[in-house]
């Protein structure tokens, strides 16, 4: 099967696992992760319907953005200071931001360019070495500081789950979903506008995208389902 007809297939699942849940159809975004391949690749995603990409290199985030710029770019890898300059203008929402001086950043750039700038904390549920992000413990401290950032909207949260165990995956996804709900309790004492924007889960890739979506997530990242 061609790209189109993968990443129709993957929206139909998607969409039909939202109906088992009883969740709204618009309550879950398939963000299509193409960085395993190039021009060609996106263009017959969007044939297919696709209108959310994800990227985690900034090069190939400036390259397909610049060539497709009325589709939405996410940018989902590590993050690096020198490159937010880059990413700002042209990511919608930063999944990955687990750095204080990182927030600092890409407040600047976007001040530059009257942007507001949506971010979603990375958070390390796991505890895996391997793994980038906060600690759930310290979300708070990092989600403070981008309230205070003006250029700076902190819009949720966003996990990658340990591989090759489902169910430490589900509990991985079941952990950011409460995260989610206790910062948003919080901030709403005292910021109720702040809270309510505060309310996606950024989790579940081609393995365990399922129980992601069973567990409350509200953007799927996927790769290899549509584009290998
Ligand atoms: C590559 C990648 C994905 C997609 O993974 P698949 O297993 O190919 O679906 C999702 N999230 C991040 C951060 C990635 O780097």
């Amino acid at each position: 099967m061609g790209i189109a007809e993968n990443y129709i297939k993957t929206y139909k699942n998607v969409m039909n696992e939202c109906a088992h849940a009883e969740r709204a159809a618009d309550s879950v975004c398939l963000l299509a992760v193409s960085k395993t391949v190039g021009l060609d690749g996106v263009a017959e995603a969007i044939e297919g319907g696709a209108r959310s990409f994800g990227e985690n290199r900034p090069d190939q985030l400036m390259l397909k953005h610049d060539a497709y710029p009325d589709v939405d770019w996410h940018f989902i890898g590590n993050i690096q200071s020198r490159r937010i300059k880059d990413i700002v203008p042209r990511a919608c929402l930063i999944h990955s931001l687990f750095e204080d001086r990182h927030a600092r950043k890409i407040d600047e750039e976007a001040a530059k360019i009257g942007k507001m700038q949506k971010v979603l904390i990375e958070v390390n549920v796991s505890g895996e070495a391997s793994k980038s992000g906060v600690a759930p413990g310290d979300a708070q401290e990092l989600l403070d500081l981008c309230l205070k950032l003006p250029h700076v909207v902190p819009c949720g949260l966003m996990t990658m789950a340990p591989q090759g165990d489902l169910d430490a995956a589900r509990k991985c996804f079941a952990g950011l979903r409460d995260l989610r709900s206790a910062l948003q309790k919080q901030i709403a004492a005292t910021d109720p506008e702040a809270a309510n924007m505060f309310d996606q889960l950024s989790m579940g890739m081609t393995d365990d995208w399922l129980e992601a979506i069973q567990e409350g997530s509200t953007i799927v990242r996927i790769g290899r389902a549509i584009f290998a």
